[in-house]
């Protein structure tokens, strides 16, 4: 039997859906601010998404475009007055950021009341203790994902590929704080396929497509495709999709598995940030 699908889509749709009835009996519509520096045509493909996902559940959406040479300080400047703004409950800074800005010194300034990507130091810190406030999309997504499919979590051995800021380092104190057993690999690691084939639960975060062959994958393993490239113009994953699906119990599709949850749960965290301040 081929694997069963893990579609974010739906499951995305699902929870903007049970947030825009919550939405409903809230004073003022929450703010998110969203900074993009540059017109990277993939970052101009993520900011129109989250944008519009905005205006359809019922947030208020705020692009803010610098020139690729805007300095640091401008940057630091203007995310100072969002924090102070009343009608901003979120902001978040697009990535990848041109080579001169240092993203650290960037996301530091941003309020961690205000910081719903969950890049904030303090933020990664809370998460890191278990006690998190803000958590990142995309891993906050695939948890999300696994519950709503009933995959269990708890014992498993979860082995992530990639490692991160963004995805693969919050995603393995995620899942640490949810019982699994994590394992971290990245483009060091040696005999790469000799971990994969341990997991219950195999997520790949890398950007190369057909990284993860059948033969990296466990009888039944539950895949997770994170990574997105542009090849011969359309989307692809790291896992052969194909091959691999008659292996696995479960897997992401590339596109359609978790990017759209990575949107939702945005969108989650700015109703959260909204209703922590109000
Ligand atoms: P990143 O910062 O470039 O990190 C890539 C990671 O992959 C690094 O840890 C790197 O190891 C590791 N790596 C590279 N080659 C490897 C190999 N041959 N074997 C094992 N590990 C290898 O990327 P990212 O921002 O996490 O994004 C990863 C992918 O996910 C990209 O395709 C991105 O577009 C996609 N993405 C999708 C979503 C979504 O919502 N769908 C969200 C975020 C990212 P080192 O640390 O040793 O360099």
């Amino acid at each position: 039997m081929p694997a069963e699908l893990l579609e974010g889509k739906i499951v995305a749709e699902k929870v903007l859906r049970e947030l825009s009835t919550a939405l409903s009996s809230l004073v003022q519509r929450p703010g998110l601010a969203i900074i993009q520096v540059g017109e990277d045509p993939a970052s101009l493909i993520y900011v129109r998404k989250k944008v519009e996902a905005c205006a359809r559940w019922g947030l208020k959406a705020e692009r803010i475009g610098f020139p690729l040479d805007v300095t640091i300080r401008t940057l630091q400047a203007k995310i100072e007055e969002l924090n102070a703004r009343e009608d901003v409950d979120g902001i978040i800074v697009q990535l990848p950021l041109p080579l001169h800005l240092d993203v650290e010194a960037i996301v530091r300034v941003i309020s961690p009341d205000k910081d719903v990507d969950g890049f904030h130091p303090l933020n990664i810190g809370l998460l890191t203790r278990k006690t998190p406030r803000f958590i990142p999309g995309t891993p906050l997504g695939i948890l999300h994902m696994l519950k709503h499919h009933h995959i269990p979590v708890a014992g498993k051995h979860a082995v992530i590929v990639g490692r991160s800021n963004i995805v693969g380092r919050p995603l393995a104190q995620l899942l640490l704080n949810h019982d699994a057993t994590v394992t971290v690999c990245h483009s060091k690691t040696k005999e790469l396929a000799s971990l994969t084939v341990q997991a219950d639960i195999l997520i790949s975060a890398v950007g190369k497509p057909g990284l993860i062959t059948s033969a990296m994958v466990k009888q039944d393993a539950v895949v997770i495709d994170v990574g997105t490239s542009r090849v011969d113009g359309k989307l692809r994953g790291d896992v052969d999709f194909e091959e691999v699906r008659k292996k696995a119990s479960f897997i992401t599709p590339v596109p359609g598995g978790v990017g759209p949850m990575t949107v939702a749960m945005l969108m989650k965290n700015t109703v959260d940030a909204y209703r922590r301040r109000h």
